[in-house]
């Protein structure tokens, strides 16, 4: 029968910095908590993050965001169900507050779609702020 590895007081140290690096970012790729979190565990590699963020997202303490750019899986902070808005230029994501207008958008496309069942949330595309203003200057 197969049972979890024993969970050392490092591995649970990894966790906690590990989900606070995904708190401050709100979204982020394995690679960046892994960058995040380098100067404070040098001797930590992908494979390990790789396991800590599987493991919290399986338990729903972190959820899904959309893919980056690179088709890496990303994990958002807040694993409740919420829109999306991704830059097209630099891939960046941002939630799309849950606002009447919002929630009236989903009600209005499940309506219109009769025959197909929405499940996903909406990931709206465009161009973030930052990169806006670097195209202008
Ligand atoms: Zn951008
Ligand atoms: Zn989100």
């Amino acid at each position: 029968m197969l049972t979890e590895r024993e969970i050392t007081p490092r591995q649970t140290r990894y966790v906690t910095t590990i989900t606070n690096a995904l708190a401050t970012r709100g979204h982020a790729t394995n690679a960046e908590l892994l960058g995040d979190i380098r100067s404070e565990f040098p001797e930590v590699s992908i494979t390990t993050v790789h396991r800590v963020t599987s493991r919290l997202k399986a338990r729903g303490i972190i959820g899904a965001a959309p893919s980056a750019a690179s088709g890496a899986e990303r994990f958002d902070t807040n694993p409740m169900p919420h829109h999306h808005f991704m830059c097209g230029q630099c891939g960046s994501v941002c939630d799309i507050p849950q606002t009447n207008e919002a929630l009236k958008v989903m009600h209005q496309l499940k309506e219109l779609s009769g025959r197909c069942a929405i499940a996903g949330m909406l990931t709206m595309q465009g161009t973030c702020l930052d990169c806006a203003r670097k195209e202008t200057t």
